[in-house]
């Protein structure tokens, strides 16, 4: 599934190849999306232009003339440019064709992914209205954690992963912060410092910009290629590593699993 840095890394090698195309029209081969693709694309997308394509937590948004299109990648979703007399590939199932002849086609094996359509604020949509500010927004910081986190219970690994708390740390970068920031993941949330949370804010942004940066590396080319960046090469320190020793402290990494989702930590580091 993509993370944040990798929709990023989409975003940025999307972006250039679409911005001011004119979409001349638009197929719908298979609209059965985790919610069905609105058939009014069709009518209502040509003559319109693309003028930015943005994200939010892990929704792509094309910005046109009278509206924005809402593109989520799910599990298997993947966006590339090709020229739309290309052969289609299977499974492409969304097909936006500008004036010039370029063709945006939207791949997705699975179909969790999701096109939608918004004429008003998308930021206000309702898959998007209720998320939590994005990590690298000054609003995500020590003082709205901890005043978030008071009389929570729950552990701050799953609270971080929250998506109501911030968008975009998933499984291998929440563990990778809190080793980083120094605190348990089963720690309550609601028991951490906000000299904790100060230095869990530092560690998350710090590992997704790394990501995202590693991800540059790997925007080849977006036309005619799967649109879809290689697994970022990070070092990871806790993650997957149950068993070795602690980069920091030499002691053996355990694995635990905490809300469904395996969970590595030094129980020396990490308090
Ligand atoms: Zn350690």
């Amino acid at each position: 599934m993509p993370e944040l840095p990798e929709v990023e890394t989409i975003r940025r090698g999307i972006e250039p190849l679409v911005v001011n195309k004119v979409v001349d029209h638009v197929r719908i081969h298979n609209g059965s999306l985790r919610w069905p693709v609105p058939d009014l694309l069709i009518e209502a997308l040509p003559g319109q232009k693309v003028h930015s394509v943005v994200r939010r937590s892990k929704y792509l948004l094309f910005t046109c003339d009278q509206g924005t299109l809402i593109v989520h990648l799910g599990m298997t979703g993947h966006l590339r440019l090709t020229s739309h007399t290309s052969q289609r590939r299977k499974h492409d199932h969304v097909e936006i064709v500008f004036t010039d002849g370029s063709a945006l086609r939207y791949n997705d094996s699975r179909r969790f992914g999701a096109i939608l359509w918004t004429e008003s604020n998308p930021l206000q949509h309702v898959r998007l209205a209720g998320l939590g500010p994005e990590p690298f927004d000054p609003e995500f910081n020590a003082a709205y954690l901890y005043r978030l986190s008071r009389g929570r219970k729950v552990a701050v690994k799953p609270f971080l992963m929250n998506a109501h708390v911030v968008v975009g740390v998933g499984n291998i970068y929440a563990s990778e912060a809190l080793f980083s920031a120094g605190i348990a993941p089963v720690r309550p949330a609601g028991k951490a410092s906000k000299a904790a949370y100060g230095r869990l804010v530092q560690s998350v942004t710090e590992i997704l910009e790394e990501a995202i940066a590693a991800g540059g590396t790997t925007i080849r080319d977006f036309s005619d290629t799967e649109g879809r960046p290689g697994y970022f090469k990070q070092k990871l320190c806790v993650y997957g590593r149950a068993g070795q020793k602690c980069v920091s402290c030499g002691t053996l990494i355990k694995q635990i699993k905490l809300g469904q989702r395996s969970t590595f930590y030094c129980p020396v580091c990490q308090k």
